[in-house]
């Protein structure tokens, strides 16, 4: 079988790695570029989109910002999986509340803004300080201000009428603010639904970001009552979209009581654990799902961590010393803070874990790799 991937980044490349055990041959669609190409050796295939689109049985995408002329194409073919509307969700802020209201589903207070007076409007109604996002085009924390206090305000508006400014008919560009949420950690569910509707989640992940980013993940410590909350919201928001393919929510929890941060409507680098912790990975899942394959089990086969490699030439190879550790190279060119690769780590127990953790950080500077130390003391204290 074969399956055309939009986008050709590290997502496709190990949805592609995780197929071809099943014999689901992957080719990807390069958005920038626009050519079809193979997404672990980057050879460009001489044919066009139209004709890959043609040629395979199923297409997925591994990003939410598609052009929407693409997303039309795949859509008339009937095989584009999990459809426009699921992307378009994830790809826009605005529609993601709207669905997260119409699912009766938690998230921050939150204002819609297209003029000046909608921002002093939501200084006044959700207090300060606020979280200022683009609703379109952001990722990794970019496209986002933080509003501490009044005198900011005119700045704040200058540089967002700019983004307002720039969008088009085609594609308007909105802004939304929200409560800056005091949360005790960061969580995410993942989970796949099938053709049919039958759905399989994933452990919830606790998540770390530095500045906006994702650093490290830790999987296997949570209790029954917020996996619950999560699996709850996760059949909630899958059913609505009528969704077929592995979905990610990510939460924010305020004293176990989760609110939802954002959707990604596809793989998701917090379940890059699942790589080694489960016995069907997500990337394997979301294949299976888009081919209509039986789904395969997400139960925990061990506790695990993702430390996320940013911007590195490469991966120290000392890390391959401590067991159970394996090395995820992206392939491409070095960039300040660009996702690089990851490593995972997996122990019997999560007292284990913190302890490969501590002999992980000796060959991870904390500077580059932050929070590997801590998160090794707390797993061992606790
Ligand atoms: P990515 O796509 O990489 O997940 P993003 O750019 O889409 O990131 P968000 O996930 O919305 O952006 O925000 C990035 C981070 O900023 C969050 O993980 C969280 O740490 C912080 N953040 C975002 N919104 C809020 C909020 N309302 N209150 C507190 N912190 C927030
Ligand atoms: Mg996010």
């Amino acid at each position: 079988m074969k399956i055309l991937i939009l986008g050709a980044g590290q997502l496709a490349r190990m949805m592609s790695l995780a197929g071809a055990p099943l014999n689901l041959n992957v080719v990807a669609y390069d958005v920038g570029s626009q050519k079809i190409i193979h997404p672990l050796t980057n050879h460009v295939y001489d044919t066009t989109l139209e004709q890959a689109i043609a040629d395979v049985d199923a297409i997925t995408a591994e990003f939410e910002h598609i052009p929407d002329d693409v997303l039309t194409l795949c859509c008339a073919s009937n095989k584009f999986y999990p459809g426009k509307d699921a992307i378009k969700t994830g790809g826009d802020r605005a529609i993601e509340k709207a669905l997260l209201s119409k699912t009766d589903v938690s998230c921050a207070p939150y204002q819609l803004i297209t003029e000046k007076a909608h921002l002093e409007q939501a200084v006044a109604l959700l207090g300060k300080p606020l979280v200022i996002k683009t609703c379109q085009a952001g990722y990794d924390g970019k496209g986002q201000w933080r509003l501490k206090s009044d005198d900011q305000i005119e700045q704040i508006w200058s540089e967002m009428a700019d983004f307002i400014a720039s969008g088009t008919e085609q594609m308007p560009h909105s802004i939304i603010a929200e409560q800056m949420i005091p949360f005790d950690r960061e969580v995410s569910i993942i989970g796949a639904r099938d053709k049919s509707g039958n759905t399989v989640i994933y452990p919830l992940t606790e998540n770390q970001h530095t500045n906006g980013v994702l650093t490290l993940s830790v999987a296997g410590k949570e209790k029954s009552a917020i996996q619950h909350q999560a699996e709850e919201a996760f059949n909630k928001i899958a059913n609505e979209l009528n969704y077929v393919g592995v979905l990610a929510i990510e939460f924010f929890d305020v004293s176990g009581q989760l609110l939802v941060n954002e959707l990604a409507p596809r793989v998701h680098n917090s379940g890059h654990w699942t790589q080694q912790g489960t016995h069907c990975s997500q990337f394997e899942n979301h294949m299976r799902a888009v081919a209509g394959l039986p789904l395969g089990n997400t139960e925990l086969k061990h506790v695990s961590a993702m430390i996320n490699v940013l911007g590195q030439s490469a991966i120290p190879h000392d890390v391959l010393k401590v067991p159970d550790v394996t090395s995820h190279w992206y392939g491409k060119a070095a960039k300040p803070g660009r996702k690089m690769g990851h490593i995972n780590v997996s122990a019997s127990s999560l007292h284990e874990l913190g302890e490969r953790l501590a002999e992980l950080a000796e060959s991870l500077p904390e500077e580059q790799y932050p929070g590997v130390l801590a998160t090794s003391t707390s797993l061992i204290l606790n």
